[in-house]
C-alpha cells in the first residue's frame, strides 16, 4: 500500500485525497495509538489522529495556518503502529507540512537556511561542492571519483552530506572507505558531483526542492554505469529505495550497515583488535522502524572482538528518535524556544542507564546529535558515540 503511494511520485494533498490511498486515510478509527506513540505527542496539538479528524470534518485550515506540524520529526513511530496501515510519516505528513510551510509568514531561520543552502550548494550546511571529497585525503586508501574512473564500477558509494562535511561524519566516511578497501570492493564516489538526495527536505515539507534535487541527481546518475549503490546515510537510502524509482531509478540500493553485515564473515580474519567495551545500539528510525533492519547492526557489533552488547529500554521498533529527521536537525532553536526537551537527551539518558561505554549508531546525523547531548548531560567521561563503521575499522587496526 505504502509502496504504491510512493511509486506514484510526489503529489499534492488534493491528489492524495482523490486516490484510493486517500480512502484508506479516511478509514482511521481514531484509536489514538499514533498520538500515544509520538515522541512529541504531549506537545503537538495536531497529532495524526486530530489531523485526520479535522480533515474529515473540513477543518484542515486549523492545521494549515499554524506551525504545530513542525514538531513532527518524522520518526515513523505512528506509521509503524497505526492499526489501519495508513501512510502517515512518508505521505500524509509531508503533504500537510508542505501546505503549512506555504502558509507560514516566516519559516524558522535555521530551516530556511538549510533549504536555501541545499538548493544553492547541494548540501544543507552551505559548504562548497568542491570540498565534498576533501575527507578522502584522510582515508589512507584509494577512493576513486566516478569522473576519473572512465569505466563501469560494481558499486557507486553515495557518501551524503553529513559524512562528507561534518568533522565527525568524516570519520564515518574514512572508516567506510577502509572497509570497502579491505573487502576488495570495486567502488567509486561522485565527489563534487554528489548532491543531497533530498529526503529530509521532503519530509520537512519542501517537496518542490526535493523534486529539484532528484532531477539533478538523476541527471548525474545517468552519466555513469554502476551495478549497485551503497550509501552511508539512512535518509539517502530511503530516498533512493522509495522515491527515486518514480523518476526511473532502477539500480539496487543498500545502506552501508546491512552491506557490512552481509560481508562480516569476510572481514573476520582482519578483526583482531579487542575493543573491550560494552556497547548499546541505537536503532535509527529510518533503517530500523521504517526499513526493518534490526538484526544487521547487532550482528556486526557482536562479531567484534571484546564486545558485550546491551539493550536500552526502548529498542527495535520502539526506539526513541534522535530528533534529527524530517528537518528536526534544523529546528533545535524552534523546539528550544517552545520549551520542548530534546529527544537526543532522552536517548542518551537511556544509553547511560545501561552502563554502556559506547553508544553505537548507523547514521551520520546521530553522532553530532548524541555527542552534544552526552556533553550537555555530563556523560562525556563515560560514554563515547561511534558509528558502527568506525567500530569495525577500529577492530581492524
Ligand atoms: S493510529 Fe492510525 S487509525 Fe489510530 S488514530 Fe492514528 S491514524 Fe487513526
Ligand atoms: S512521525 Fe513521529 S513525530 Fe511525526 S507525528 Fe508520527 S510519531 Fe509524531
Amino acid at each position: 500500500m505504502t509502496q504504491a503511494v510512493l511509486d506514484s511520485g510526489v503529489m499534492t494533498l488534493d491528489d492524495l485525497l482523490e486516490r484510493p490511498e486517500g480512502e484508506r486515510l479516511m478509514s482511521c478509527i481514531q484509536c489514538g495509538i499514533c498520538a500515544a506513540t509520538c515522541p512529541y505527542g504531549d506537545v503537538m496539538e495536531h497529532t495524526p489522529r486530530t489531523l485526520i479528524a479535522k480533515l474529515r470534518a473540513g477543518l484542515l485550515d486549523e492545521v494549515l495556518t499554524g506551525d504545530d506540524l513542525l514538531n513532527c520529526v518524522t520518526c515513523y513511530a505512528c506509521w509503524a503502529k497505526c492499526p489501519r496501515g495508513i501512510a502517515l510519516t512518508d505521505v500524509l505528513l509531508p503533504l500537510v507540512k508542505e501546505q503549512v510551510l506555504l502558509n507560514l509568514p516566516e519559516v524558522p531561520a535555521e530551516l530556511q537556511a538549510a533549504f536555501e543552502a541545499t538548493l544553492r550548494y547541494g548540501n544543507p550546511m552551505g559548504e562548497s561542492p568542491r570540498k565534498r571529497a576533501a575527507w578522502v585525503e584522510e582515508a589512507g586508501v584509494e577512493v576513486p571519483l566516478m569522473k576519473d574512473v572512465g569505466r563501469p564500477v560494481d558499486v557507486l558509494w553515495i557518501v551524503e552530506c553529513y559524512a562528507s562535511y561534518y568533522p565527525r561524519g568524516r570519520e564515518n566516511a574514512v572508516a567506510t572507505a577502509r572497509l570497502l578497501d579491505a573487502l576488495g570492493v570495486d567502488f567509486a564516489i561522485l565527489g563534487p558531483e554528489e548532491r543531497c538526495l533530498g529526503e529530509c527536505v521532503r519530509l520537512a515539507g519542501e517537496t518542490g526542492l526535493f523534486d529539484t534535487m532528484r532531477e539533478q541527481n538523476m541527471a548525474t546518475f545517468d552519466k555513469y554505469e554502476f551495478g549497485k549503490v551503497i550509501t552511508s546515510d539512512p535518509h539517502a537510502f530511503d530516498a533512493m529505495a522509495h522515491l527515486y524509482p518514480a523518476a526511473g531509478f532502477r539500480t539496487p540500493v543498500e545502506h552501508v550497515t546491512p552491506f557490512i553485515s552481509r560481508h562480516i564473515e569476510d572481514l573476520l580474519p582482519r578483526l583482531t583488535r579487542e575493543l573491550n567495551a560494552t556497547i548499546t545500539y541505537h536503532d535509527t528510525c529510518v533503517l530500523g522502524r521504517r526499513g526493518g533492519l534490526f538484526d544487521e547492526p547487532r550482528s556486526i557489533l557482536t562479531a567484534l572482538p571484546g564486545v558485550e552488547l546491551v539493550e536500552m529500554t526502548h529498542n527495535g521498533v520502539n526506539t526513541i528518535c534522535c530528533g534529527g529527521g524530517g528537518g528536526g536537525m534544523w529546528l533545535d532553536a524552534f523546539y528550544k524556544a517552545r520549551g520542548h526537551d530534546r529527544l537526543s537527551d532522552r536517548r542518551v539518558e537511556e544509553a547511560a542507564a545501561t552502563g554502556a561505554d559506547i553508544l553505537a549508531v548507523s547514521c551520520p546525523f546521530e553522532v553530532p546529535r548524541f555527542e552534544d547531548s552526552v556533553k550537555v548531560l555530563g556523560y562525556d567521561d563515560r560514554i563515547e558515540v561511534r558509528d558502527i563503521t568506525e567500530l569495525v575499522a577500529r577492530a581492524m587496526e
